[in-house]
This record gives C-alpha cells, sequence and structure tokens, in this order.
C-alpha cells in the first residue's frame, strides 16, 4: 500500500482497488487486472507492477495542473476510444438501422462490422498504451513472454507476432527517451518507483 499512498500524492482523485465488477467478470478471466476511470479491478491482490502498470494508463488519462494529475472526462473519452480503435468504429453499422428504410446505403454501414476483426495493423494506439504499461513489468523484471502477450487476444490481436528482443529493445528505448528525457507522466512515476525500491 505503501507505493499507491506514493503515487496519490500526486493525484487529484485517488486510486481505489475494487474487486471485479459483475460485467467484467463475466467477460474477463481471473487474472485479468482492468482499470476504469480511477479504478483498478481486480480478483487478485495487485503486485507493485500491476499498480504502475495501471497507474501509468490512469495519469496517461489525465491531465497534469500544477504537478497533479487531474482527471479530465474528455481525456478519458479519447483514451478509451484510441485504446478500443479500431473495433470501436464498427458501431457506425449501428447507422445502418437508420438507413435500412431509406436505401441500400444500410450495406455501407453494415460492412464496417469488418472492424469488429483482430486487425493489427490498425491497433497501434492500443499497442502504444500497452507498450508504456509493460514497461513497469519489465523494470520490475517479471519474466514474461511479452511476444506472445502482444500478439495474443488477451488484447485482441494488436500486434503481429514480433521477436521477445523486439520488446526488449522497445522497452530499454523507452527507459532512456521517455524516463529521462521527454515524457512527463513516465518521468514522474519513475521518480516515486525509484524513492520507493530504495528504502
Ligand atoms: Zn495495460
Amino acid at each position: 500500500m505503501e507505493l499507491l499512498n506514493r503515487i496519490n500524492n500526486i493525484l487529484e482523485k485517488p486510486i481505489k482497488i475494487k474487486p471485479k465488477n459483475l460485467f467484467f467478470r463475466l467477460f474477463t478471466s481471473k487474472n485479468v487486472t482492468i482499470s476504469l476511470f480511477n479504478t483498478i479491478q481486480s480478483d487478485k491482490p495487485l503486485s507493485d507492477h500491476t499498480i504502475l502498470h495501471e497507474t501509468q494508463h490512469y495519469i496517461d488519462r489525465c491531465t497534469k495542473v500544477d504537478g497533479i494529475y487531474k482527471s479530465n472526462f474528455l481525456t478519458q473519452i479519447w483514451w478509451y476510444f484510441k485504446y478500443t480503435t479500431p473495433q470501436i468504429l464498427s458501431l457506425i453499422s449501428l447507422l445502418s438501422i437508420l438507413s435500412i428504410w431509406y436505401s441500400n446505403l444500410f450495406l455501407i454501414s453494415l460492412s464496417s462490422l469488418i472492424f469488429l476483426l483482430p486487425l493489427p495493423a490498425f491497433a497501434s494506439f492500443r499497442y502504444k498504451i500497452e507498450l508504456r504499461g509493460y514497461f513497469w513489468n519489465y523494470l520490475f523484471d517479471v519474466k514474461l513472454d511479452y511476444s506472445k502477450i502482444f500478439s495474443g487476444m488477451l488484447y485482441y490481436g494488436m500486434d503481429d507476432s514480433n521477436s521477445s528482443r523486439h520488446y526488449k529493445m522497445e522497452f530499454d528505448r523507452m527507459l532512456c527517451v521517455n524516463v529521462y528525457k521527454d515524457d512527463d507522466n513516465m518521468k514522474d512515476l519513475f521518480k516515486i518507483y525509484s524513492e520507493y525500491i530504495n528504502i
């Protein structure tokens, strides 16, 4: 909990940890952790790297004002839109209900159902978002097969099967470029992490 207290010091809305709600329990496996607005929902005790992973997602949905991360409705919605792209675009097919009585245009909107397929080439937003999350697992030296995770169905085939070496290079690059130079969100979280592990 100490880590979470430190994290909450830079958040306007503290992160709450809750058991998964019924919806997520029905549609996900027991081992999957979900973050929704400022809650982390999980059915198992959370490790430090999972807390940092989910916090990264959360602060990426916030706006930083005077050093404090504030929840911003529009930024949250935009993040969820990007995360669910391209599958979210299949909702265009609902327009076919409106046009079905008037013209054959409904066939065009119906064709957007194609976005329901796992389409790695168009899921680059989700890929980049999760790369930022899994950076923390990598930092804690958690043994994961990233090439399997990123190409598997947990993230709906968001990446073609890259080699494990590819991910190691990506994470090392993020450590150098994002954490030490360019990225405020990652720098702030890294500061908390390094102070925490130095206890
Ligand atoms: Zn994630």
